[in-house]
């Protein structure tokens, strides 16, 4: 679980970032092209944490670059928003060989990488993509299917979980509806979010309520 967002001024993401680009912590340094650090805007109010690069974010250096990447875009679109308004991340910054699920111990590995995006940018709301982002967010092994549909608190922060746009491009139905209808439905509830009047504090760093004891709740 990432830890409660530290003060933002005292991270320096460059540095974070440099320090990235050239990293061996895991053995998935080994396979990658590059390491896929970030797209979009890492100044905005708005972050999506996906799964891990797959090939053509390997090839280009950036997430979110081959099919998913343009539905998520269309999808953006949708609620008036594009890259400039938003953050894209994945919890891992390198290709797993083809395209395997990550490891916990990689997961564990890369995690200051993540922790520290969210930390420089203190968003207003985190999507979480899929499986992987919403169990490292939320803190719990619950599936996407089941947590998605809510709003959680992660500081001052609203997690609103989805589906992985590679899930709508793959079909299917999970919990009654279709990823893709899902996914409009959940991000209608970004829009929302978004509109509303931003916090007078941006960063408190006192109390975070843990989204995993909220999912006991239900
Ligand atoms: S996946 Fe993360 S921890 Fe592993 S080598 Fe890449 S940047 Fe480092």
């Amino acid at each position: 679980m990432p830890n409660a967002p530290s003060t933002p001024a005292l991270i320096d993401i460059d540095v974070v970032r440099a320090a990235a680009l050239s990293c061996t912590k895991c053995r998935l340094a080994a396979g990658r092209t590059q390491v896929v650090w970030a797209a979009g805007n890492l100044e905005a109010d708005l972050l999506f944490i996906g799964e891990a690069p797959g090939f053509h974010e390997d090839r280009e250096g950036e997430p979110f670059v081959g099919a998913a990447g343009q539905l998520l875009d269309k999808l953006l679109g949708e609620i008036g928003l594009d890259r400039t308004k938003a953050a894209i991340v994945n919890v891992i910054k390198c290709r797993p060989p083809s395209n395997r699920d990550p490891q916990e111990d990689e997961i564990d590995a890369c995690r200051p990488y993540l922790q520290a995006q969210i930390d420089h940018m203190a968003p207003r709301v985190i999507v979480t993509l899929g499986n992987f982002a919403t169990r490292f967010i939320l803190e719990s092994s619950v599936g996407i299917t089941r947590a998605r549909g809510r709003k959680y608190r992660r500081g001052e922060a609203t997690v609103v979980p989805t589906f992985h746009p590679a899930a709508a491009l793959r079909g299917g139905r999970f919990g009654g509806i279709s990823p893709i209808d899902a996914i409009r439905q959940d991000f209608r509830v970004v829009r929302a979010v978004l509109d509303e009047p931003p916090p007078q504090s941006r960063h408190p760093v006192e109390e975070v309520v843990a989204a995993s004891e909220q999912l006991d709740l239900f």
